[in-house]
């Protein structure tokens, strides 16, 4: 009677538990059989040709913790026959991969907060060590991957105030370049590839049709030609939007470029004062403190032409 709760509250519906084994300060161990008496042949699904060879004894699977204590569940290795297709195999369970030591729930449950944490984090509220718990995350990544990224694209395909990112970035200074693509309200990043010529634009585009199906109200992005010629020839409607960042950044470069022809015509005392405080040049003048205001405009006093 009581076995019947439990089997319930263990919720696996292709399980039938035969006997609590043990109850110890932090483990519980289960031992279940399954419901059926008979599985399909793998290969000819048939189970009318499958016979019973035997038994491989006992796979121990862990499965997700009850009352804080670890649940072992014990469940038969049965091997199988199958005489139509002369093939050997062993009882396949649905809650548990083949091989497997842990339940498809228990890795589903320590994946999840793997990725809301860390792998240790995880590791130390399942009870289960840590390289264990990295593999399991490491093999979920490609799929929660994949899955992260047909939800993003969804949601910018459906978005009509739509606002794209295009960005390019090297993973080391000065080396080769890639381009990013982002749903800048969505927050996401959609996509990420190679080069950011004009040649290799156009070749991400002609290869992706889900690119040109977005519909963007407007495109943010530095000032780079082949971004604007590129953006122009998929999306001619959307606004093009140079962001500050970048509008900043040439500005600055101008500035310092000036500053350093004034400063070869000055005295060099005024030459190193200039040179020291030259970053003072960069940002907006109302964010400066008190002190280095003055300071900026002693070195604005320098240039005639002011
Ligand atoms: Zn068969």
């Amino acid at each position: 009677m009581q076995i019947q709760y439990i089997n319930e509250m263990l919720n696996i519906p292709e399980l039938q538990i035969n006997q609590i084994l043990s109850i110890s300060a932090d483990e519980i161990q289960i031992e279940a059989v399954p419901v059926a008496s008979k599985q399909g042949c793998p290969i000819c699904r048939s189970d009318e040709t499958v016979s019973l060879k035997g038994s491989n004894g006992l796979r121990t699977v862990r499965h997700l913790p009850a009352f804080e204590k670890k649940v072992v569940l014990l469940v038969p290795s049965t091997r199988m026959h199958c005489s139509q297709c002369e093939v050997g195999f062993v009882w396949m369970y649905e809650f548990v991969g083949p091989k497997r030591r842990y339940s498809h729930l228990f890795r589903e449950r320590a994946v999840q907060q793997a990725f809301g944490s860390t792998a240790a984090h995880s590791a130390r509220m399942q009870q289960a060590p840590v390289s264990t718990i990295q593999q399991m995350h490491n093999e979920a990544i490609p799929f929660e991957s994949e899955r992260l990224s047909e939800q993003a694209w969804t949601q910018a395909k459906t978005n009509n105030g739509l606002v794209l990112g295009v960005d390019d970035f090297a993973i080391k200074k000065g080396h080769t370049y890639n381009t990013g693509i982002h749903d800048l309200k969505g927050e996401t990043m959609l996509d990420l590839f190679p080069g950011r010529k004009l040649e290799d634009l156009r070749a991400y585009a002609q290869q992706h049709p889900d690119f040109l199906l977005l519909a963007p109200k407007a495109v943010v992005m530095d000032l780079a030609q082949a971004y604007h010629k590129w953006i122009h020839e998929c999306f001619p409607t959307a606004i093009r939007i140079a962001d500050r960042f970048h509008v900043h950044g040439y500005v600055i470069e101008a500035v310092q470029e000036v500053r350093k022809s004034v400063q070869n015509t000055l005295s060099p005392r005024a030459r190193a004062l200039l040179k020291a405080h030259h970053r003072l040049l960069n940002p907006p003048s109302e964010t400066l403190s008190a002190e280095s205001k003055q300071k900026l405009d002693e070195l604005l006093g320098y240039s005639a032409a002011e």
